[in-house]
């Protein structure tokens, strides 16, 4: 990387200021590509915690964002797409150092982290509440920010994913405690510069950096923050709900995926083999809608296997840093092993490896892996049913459409689905029974800002998007007023 600007440290950012534990704990972060430590990192506790809901809490409750004019906070939030925008290439490299992205992918990501807010800016000031009139009473709603929000989020798109809770948590009126992945804190550590350029005021925005099981628990425990959005593994979503239950929170839940992406024998297979092959192999496979089951109809099974295979083959591997690179280097060697001991179970459970399953050759002690395609995959392989979230996709073939939807839906997940075909009636009749949060026809993952993102099943619970993400971080109260002469049973009169 060129010019990483590497902290040595990275510490939590609590009411507008840089702290380090209250117990001084931290752990190292290390980057995917030698593996080194490149920081350390404040491990945030319960106090360390405790201390970013009470700024949180102060902001909320005598600070001026949620009194602001939502025309106020949109120019804010507008400011902060400015400044992610200036710094957009110091983000998208800093991302790719962390994470192991490819450059070119991290720099959409960057992007599309100053479209949350920008998005957001716009939606905030054109917010209405509903009013319900009728000749003896006015009803109108007042939608009120919930309070101080837990945003708990993942490693794979760390900076976007942030954005993308952020964004309508703030224009909502929302304070927030962030608490970032600990394998990639280090794009998070830019937001406090960003946070403060733009005018976002001392304590509406804070971080906790840390590990899981701890600080993000604490958070979810913490009594002072009524909401909790996360993104994450379907497991650790069920333990933050039970913990969650406790103190009846709001829970946003984006969780994890094993999409189909069926293929029809009419569809347009070039442009069906390049979705195909982008959805799965972009972001390194670490993608929550990643098309890791691709499901061909047997006439074009054969061929479209091979033609998967070869140009699995020829997708370039390698420095996340080299604009050139399709796949980088997967997020940390424990993940990288555990993405390995799919592959070696793939073979194991009979499934026919036609490319990849190792480290390309000529590549050093990065989490490096080719991109695996396994054909003749089984529903009752476990290749087929658990998320295996890197570089590798698995082909089944089905013989009618009745079967494709079958094998579509047998799986707990049901997070995104793609169909390719040219049938108009089929496209809408297997859009409707695929069981998916989101489903594309003849198209890879184009979103619209404004659309519903989530799943159904172990996929989550809720939605994110447009006036779904509003609608989590505010609540509606209704205020009832008599318009004429109010006539009240009287009783013991
Ligand atoms: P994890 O569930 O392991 O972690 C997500 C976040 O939760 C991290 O910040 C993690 O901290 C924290 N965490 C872990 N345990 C707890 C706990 N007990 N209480 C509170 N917080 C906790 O997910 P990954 O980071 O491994 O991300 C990959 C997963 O995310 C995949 O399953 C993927 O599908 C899913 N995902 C879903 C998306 C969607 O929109 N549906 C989008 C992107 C990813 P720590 O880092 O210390 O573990």
């Amino acid at each position: 990387m060129s010019n990483p600007m590497l902290p040595e440290k990275i510490l939590h950012y609590i009411g507008g200021k840089h702290l380090p534990s209250v117990d001084g704990a931290t752990f190292e972060v290390a980057e995917p590509v030698t593996n080194r430590v490149y920081a350390q990192v404040a491990a945030g506790g319960p106090e360390d915690v405790d201390r970013a809901v009470e700024a949180a809490t102060a902001a909320f409750e005598t600070g001026p964002w949620p009194a602001m004019t939502a025309r106020a906070r949109a120019r804010v939030l507008n400011r902060i797409a400015d400044a992610i925008e200036a710094r957009g290439e110091q983000i998208a490299a800093m991302e790719t150092f962390d994470t192991g992205l490819p450059v070119t992918q991290a720099r959409g990501q960057a992007a599309r982290a100053a479209e949350n807010f920008r998005f957001f800016a716009d939606m905030a000031v054109t917010l209405h509440e509903d009013a319900f009139s009728s000749p003896a009473q006015l009803g109108y709603v007042l939608r009120k920010p919930r309070g101080v929000a837990g945003l708990i989020t993942p490693w794979n798109t760390p900076f976007m994913l942030e954005s993308w809770k952020l964004a309508p948590a703030l224009a909502a009126g929302c304070t927030v405690v962030l608490k970032p992945a600990e394998w990639t804190p280090l794009s998070a550590s830019l937001l406090p510069e960003i946070m403060a350029e733009a005018g976002v005021p001392d304590g509406v925005f804070n971080i906790v950096h840390g590990i899981g099981e701890v600080a993000g628990a604490a958070l979810v425990m913490h009594p002072g923050a009524p909401l909790i959005s996360f993104t994450g593994e379907t497991t650790t979503g069920q333990t933050i709900m039970r913990s969650a239950a406790t103190s009846l929170k709001g829970l946003s839940m984006e969780l994890g995926g094993k999409s189909p992406c069926v293929i029809f024998a009419d569809a347009d297979l070039d442009l069906a083999v390049d979705s195909a092959l982008f959805g799965v192999f972009s972001l390194n496979g670490e993608r929550c809608t990643a098309g890791s089951r691709i499901l061909a109809e047997r006439t074009v099974y054969d061929s479209l296997v091979s033609r998967l295979g070869e140009r699995a083959e020829r997708i370039k591997v390698g420095d996340p840093s080299d604009p050139a690179t399709e796949i980088g280097a997967l997020v940390h060697p424990e993940h990288y092993d555990r993405v390995l001991s799919y592959v070696r179970l793939g073979v194991r459970e009979g499934a026919r490896l036609v490319t990849g399953g190792s480290r390309p050759a000529g590549l050093g002690a990065g989490n490096y892996l080719a991109a695996t395609v396994f054909a003749d995959v089984t529903p009752s392989m476990r290749i087929f049913q658990e998320e295996i979230f890197g570089p590798v996709v698995c082909v089944t073939p089905f013989d009618d459409e009745a079967e494709a939807v079958a094998l579509a839906n047998d799986t707990r997940y049901g997070l995104a689905a793609y169909l390719w075909t040219c049938d108009l009636r089929r496209a809408h009749r297997v859009a409707a029974a695929v069981e998916a949060g989101m489903t594309w026809v003849n198209s890879h993952n184009v979103r619209d800002l404004r659309t519903p993102f989530g799943g159904v099943k172990a996929s989550g619970l809720g939605r994110e998007g447009g006036q779904h993400s509003i609608d989590f971080y505010t609540e509606s109260r209704i205020v009832h007023v008599a318009l004429g002469d109010t006539h009240v049973p009287r009783f013991g009169a």
